[in-house]
């Protein structure tokens, strides 16, 4: 029997998006290999919100910006989209983890993360470092004036090697993608069992 091993081509830009859409599609298709439908889906959902942004703006352009003394009834809408787009494609960056552990894989152009012991152990020193976090409440309205505590100083010490344990990009260098369930922390925590560190 001849097994077929498809070459992972992009897949195509799907027939609901125009020309803004697809292009957006075509481009985040080059830099990351996305190959789940679910991360499909939200691609597509983000180069929907390309394409009426787009149309807006320039429907705007062409009425312009305010008609008979009021903003346009679209400036509200074109930035709804560029907010939905930018939400759903922060969603797909996440979703772009492969959230296991992998022996032996190149990196490559691939957004897979290697989970290495050390990386483990760096966020399990994360890990003990939040749960005896001693911080004042914040102040919700001058949350600026928050000092924090030294064990989160040093959180944030170890964060910095994790991130570069992990070869992450630099928009993952943010403290809260690593809160208790979100995927990075799923991810760590799932190996640190697997390495039976973690009950
Ligand atoms: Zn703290």
């Amino acid at each position: 029997m001849t097994k077929i091993v498809a070459l992972s081509t992009p897949p195509q830009p799907p027939s609901s998006l125009a020309e803004h859409g697809a292009k957006l599609w075509r481009s985040i298709l080059k830099q990351y290999r996305i190959e789940d439908a679910g991360g499909l889906a939200i691609l597509e959902q983000a180069c929907i919100a390309r394409d009426r942004s787009t149309s807006y703006a320039a429907t705007i352009k062409r009425d312009g910006a305010m008609i008979r003394g009021k903003p346009h009834a679209l400036l509200r809408h074109e930035r709804e989209e560029r907010l939905a787009e930018v939400r759903l494609l922060q969603r797909l960056g996440l979703n772009l983890e492969a959230l296991h552990p992998s022996v032996g894989r190149p990196a490559g152009k691939t957004t897979r993360i290697e989970i290495s012991e050390g990386a483990v152990a760096l966020f399990l020193e994360m890990e003990a470092l939040r749960q005896s976090c001693c911080c004042e409440p914040v102040d919700p309205k001058r949350y600026w004036l928050h000092e924090p505590c030294a064990h989160c100083v040093a959180r944030r010490k170890v964060h910095i090697d994790l991130h570069n344990e992990l070869g992450l990009r630099p928009w993952f260098m943010i403290l809260g993608l690593w809160a208790p369930g979100k995927p990075l922390w799923k991810a760590l925590q799932a190996a640190a069992k697997e390495l039976r560190l973690v009950p």
